[in-house]
């Protein structure tokens, strides 16, 4: 790539973008981990004509603001050297930056600074990171990041780039910078006061000859670059008669200074900035045992993965167990409350209205049998979910749980962030893809929704747990969720690769844990409710009364028979599980006792036991297939909102490929090897 194709990609950047941070530091001091945390995929990788040296560029989504990152070489200074200084130095020049982050290794300060002080110098506006805040602390470094702002004034974050701490101030800073409220300029580093004023002295020189400055720098700044015998400048300087005169007067200048102080000007710089470097770290940083409190603590082990994957694991474990004891008893009291208060009274209603007539029939299957059912599976286990994911939102454990799994969920094309409305659509698959609104492109958007219909929905789970758990066994209950996740897996990368679009980091919000509040956390769980209650019921009852209508009609039977090949051929299951999986679009929670009923209804009472009509393997293949295929409309419909009617359509038509696939497949094994005959 030459410079002018560099060029023209940073440019790209420019248009695309809010501001730009030019991202820099001393090699290993996390700048690269920071540099992923912030952009994920979509990075374009820039070579130098001629040069070892790469150039990343990438975005970050902070605020509802796109935001550029140019991530230079790790450098030491910016002298042109070597080709690392040559080609971060050529970034800066070149004046594309907003802002310049500076990553420091918090363990190692004092080496750091030099950086940060060059650049103050040329006058950059510049916020500082102090990573490896973690390892600083394990060393009994304690690092007063609010004196070292105010000794070089300038905004100094505390970062741990392995857990992602403080990343989201950092960018919060560098934003107030570019775009807002702090437009001041950066204050000069306090040198000896005979440096200062023949700096200053060669200033006003600068100021005078060139009114045109050069690299878009300050008089001072080309001052000072003077001072560190600049070859690139002096060369510049050279092809005029002004900048002859400049150089004619900095010699006169240096030539004064060598001789009072036996030194060359450029080492007396180098050796004012060591001082000052060493002056500022030890009034900042002090050895002992840093204070930090009980929810820090916790929450920093929840964010490294040797102990935070396990108490994710122990998480998910205890909450399907509330989901499971919580929500059956609600489940029971909601039952009950309809059946004995409310449903007597539509059946009066409608018998009253309608007599015993199939009309009748097909209304009560809508207002009452739709409505119980959604009060007896849907809502209580969805009620429960809600309330343990606006609980753990507000402890702050989800942005845990995002930052934890950040990388995995990049290897998909998404980034931590959509970890939460995947975890959502365990609950519910409608809230979830509108949860979706979080992400800011379109493939983000169209992997997560893709993915969150594969995710089990707790009336999915209701089939799993139901059907497979009870009748076959709980290691085939896991292992369906296993298959899915599998599947979500191998489906969340291809599409990373295959989607055309870019996918952008996103900046989080992250803070220690702390106790929400029951009043918010109660407000919120409602407002989910809400939107579940208002787009979900109405087409839970429309679709049990047309439900009804095709069983009172007896079309219900008809409408199997174009699907027998598949259903009774490849997936081997019995016609009746044919018709379940039709309707079980219109209400998937339904699906499993529809398929009861229905039984019922075809073979007499005494098949309320699944396996008198179907085999073990029957049961395992329905349920993966009602894991895996078409959401139900409730979600189709969110699709269409949140999305368009094409994406709906095709998310849908891929999701029954996928469970016609795998389904048939996972058949024919299960019939190869007889693994579920012989239980
Ligand atoms: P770069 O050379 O500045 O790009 O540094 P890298 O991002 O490659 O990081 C260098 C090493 O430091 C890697 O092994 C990182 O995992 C590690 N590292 C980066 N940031 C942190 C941090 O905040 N804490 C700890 N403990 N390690 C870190």
């Amino acid at each position: 790539m030459s410079e002018i194709q560099i060029q023209k990609e940073i440019d790209k950047l420019r248009q695309s973008t809010k501001f730009i941070i030019a991202l820099a530091g001393n090699p290993n001091v996390g700048k690269s981990t920071i540099f992923n945390r912030l952009t994920g995929l979509g990075v374009v990788t820039a070579n130098y004509p001629g040069k070892t040296v790469e150039l990343n560029l990438g975005t970050a989504d902070f605020n509802n603001q796109r935001v550029g990152i140019i991530d230079l070489p790790g450098i030491y200074s910016l002298g042109s050297i070597s080709e690392d200084q040559y080609v971060a130095r050529q970034e800066l020049l070149n004046g594309q930056a907003d802002v310049v982050l500076v990553i420091v290794d918090a363990t190692n300060l004092e080496r750091n600074l030099y950086l940060v002080l060059q650049l103050l110098d040329y006058g950059y506006p510049v916020v500082v990171g102090c990573n490896l805040m973690d390892l600083a602390v394990k060393n009994n470094i304690c690092l007063d990041t609010e004196k070292l702002a105010s000794a070089l004034g300038i905004p100094v974050v505390p970062v741990t780039a392995t857990t992602g701490e403080g990343v989201d101030k950092l960018i919060e800073q560098c934003a107030n910078i570019a775009t807002g409220p702090i437009t001041r300029q950066a204050r000069r580093p306090a040198y000896g006061k005979d440096i200062m004023d023949q700096i200053d002295e060669l200033a006003s020189v600068i100021e005078h000859q060139l009114p045109t400055r050069p690299y878009r720098l300050t008089a001072h700044a080309l001052a000072i670059m003077l001072f560190e015998e600049d070859k690139d400048f002096q060369a510049l300087l050279s092809k005029t008669q002004n900048g002859q005169n400049v150089l004619e007067k900095a010699k006169t200048i240096f030539q004064k200074l060598e001789k009072t102080h036996g030194e060359k000007p450029s080492v007396r710089l180098s050796r004012e900035r060591h001082g000052l470097e060493g002056t500022i770290t030890d009034a900042v940083q002090k050895s002992g045992i840093c204070p930090v409190t009980l929810s820090t603590k916790l929450w920093r082990i929840s964010l490294r993965p040797l102990t935070g994957l396990p108490i994710l694991l122990a998480g998910m474990i205890i909450v399907f167990m509330i989901m499971f004891y919580l929500g059956s008893y609600l489940s029971t009291a909601f039952d009950y409350t309809w059946s004995q208060f409310v449903s007597p009274w539509i059946k009066i209603a409608i018998t009253s209205l309608a007599g015993n007539t199939p009309v009748a029939r097909i209304l009560l299957w809508g207002f009452d049998a739709g409505i119980q059912a959604a009060l007896s599976v849907g809502i209580p286990y969805i009620l429960t979910f809600y309330l343990i994911l606006s609980f753990l939102e507000d402890t702050g454990y989800l942005n845990s749980i995002a930052f934890l799994t950040d990388s995995l969920m990049h290897k998909l094309g998404l980034h931590g962030r959509s970890v939460i409305p995947l975890i959502a659509g365990a609950g519910c698959n409608v809230p979830a893809i509108i949860g979706t609104r979080v992400l800011t492109t379109r493939k983000e958007k169209l992997i997560a929704c893709t993915l969150i219909t594969l995710v089990p929905c707790s009336a999915r789970t209701a089939i799993i747990m139901g059907a497979v758990a009870v009748f076959v066994g709980w290691q085939w209950a896991i292992a369906i969720y296993l298959i899915d996740l599998l599947v979500g897996i191998i489906v969340g990368r291809l599409l990373a690769i295959t989607l055309p679009g870019e996918s952008s980091g996103l900046v989080m919000e992250m803070f220690p844990f702390r106790l929400p509040s029951w009043r918010t956390v109660a407000k919120k769980t409602w407002y989910r409710m809400k939107e579940f209650i208002i787009i979900a019921i109405p087409i839970i009852a429309i679709g049990s009364l047309v439900l009804g209508f095709l069983y009172e009609s007896q079309y219900l039977w008809l409408v199997t028979k174009p699907f027998s090949l598949i259903i009774e051929g490849w997936l081997g299951l019995p016609a009746i599980a044919g018709i379940c999986l039709v309707f079980g679009v219109l209400r998937k929670e339904l699906a499993l006792q529809l398929l009861l009923s229905l039984a019922i209804i075809k073979y007499g009472s005494e098949v309320s036991n699944l396996l008198h009509f179907m085999t073990r393997q029957q049961i395992f293949v329905f349920a993966l297939v009602t894991t895996l295929y078409i959401p139900c409309l409730a979600a189709i419909s969110a699709l269409v909102k949140e999305l368009n009617w094409r994406a709906a359509l095709a998310i849908s038509a891929f999701t029954i490929t996928i469970a016609i696939i795998v389904g048939g497949v996972v058949n024919q094994l299960l019939s190869l090897t007889g693994w579920l005959a012989h239980i």
